[in-house]
């Protein structure tokens, strides 16, 4: 079965996006998680793995200034605190998708 993709991606609210997913799945995911949740080499050591951001610097109030398609596999966020580097791939906002936790035939693989 292929990875799910996103039919649409909206900023349901100023601390929301929202993903719409062909196989009928919504994920509502707080801005302020997916900030603290970045991949980029600014955030997590890309050597060890070990995650550099501070969750606990972000502000409560972060919103998302733009957003835009990277290739067809992935999204990739301005957040208010002018970070733009990490792309998050459909995979990993899947993964990312605390409603799809623990759930076997739903989850990452
Ligand atoms: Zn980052």
């Amino acid at each position: 079965m292929p990875n799910p993709v996103p039919i649409e991606i909206t900023k349901s609210s100023p601390r929301e996006i929202t993903i719409r997913w062909d196989d009928g799945h919504l994920s509502v995911y707080a801005i302020h998680y997916l900030r603290a949740e970045c991949m980029c080499a600014r955030c997590v050591n890309e050597i060890t793995g070990m995650r550099i951001l501070d969750p606990r610097t972000i502000a409560e109030d972060l919103t998302i200034m733009n957003a835009e398609h990277v290739g067809r596999y992935g999204i990739k966020f301005t957040f208010s605190d002018k970070h733009d580097d990490g792309i998050y791939t459909w995979e990993r906002l899947r993964a990312l998708d605390k409603s799809l936790q623990g759930d076997p035939d739903k989850g990452a693989e």
